[in-house]
């Protein structure tokens, strides 16, 4: 999605030491036919942070596929995120595993440690109780939501 060429599609490179593809079937929490969704490692302060990639080790995937994992993550995000009216799907800037196409998808707890890193994130945010999805991209300047504390 990003209109970058990969020269170096470095795909299959690193399949034996990807985390993804060595994932322990007790963490994953579904599966379908190409995909599987899995709690990340690392919840970074938030109640439910989920993963959702692809079954083979693809580091790039065709437009109509990127378009089928993001309904079936907002799918997923309905059941797993309903104790929030908003969360979010994140572009993986900061991804530690680039190789293994997946997203990640999490609350927007403002008090969650990677809030920061969220709002530096170009991300799809969901708002269930609108019923709107719209994206946002990342904001220089954080004023709104880290009023400084009046002491
Ligand atoms: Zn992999």
């Amino acid at each position: 999605m990003t209109g970058l060429t990969n020269a170096d599609t470095s795909q299959g490179d690193n399949r034996d030491g990807c985390p993804l593809c060595k994932i322990a079937q007790r963490e994953v929490l579904e599966e379908y036919p190409r995909w599987r969704l899995a709690r990340t490692k690392t919840m970074k302060g938030h109640r439910e942070r989920l993963m959702l990639f692809h079954r083979e080790h693809l580091k790039t995937l065709d437009e109509q596929s990127i378009g089928e994992a993001y309904l079936l993550l907002m799918g997923i995000g309905s059941r797993f995120f309903s104790y929030v009216t908003e969360w979010a799907i994140f572009e993986p800037v900061y991804a530690t595993v680039p190789n293994h196409w997946h997203r990640v998808a999490s609350d927007l707890d403002t008090k969650a440690d990677d809030y920061k890193q969220i709002l530096k994130t170009p991300r799809t945010i969901i708002d269930s109780e609108r019923g709107s999805i719209h994206r946002a991209d990342p904001i220089e300047q954080i004023t709104d939501e880290s009023k400084p504390k009046e002491s």
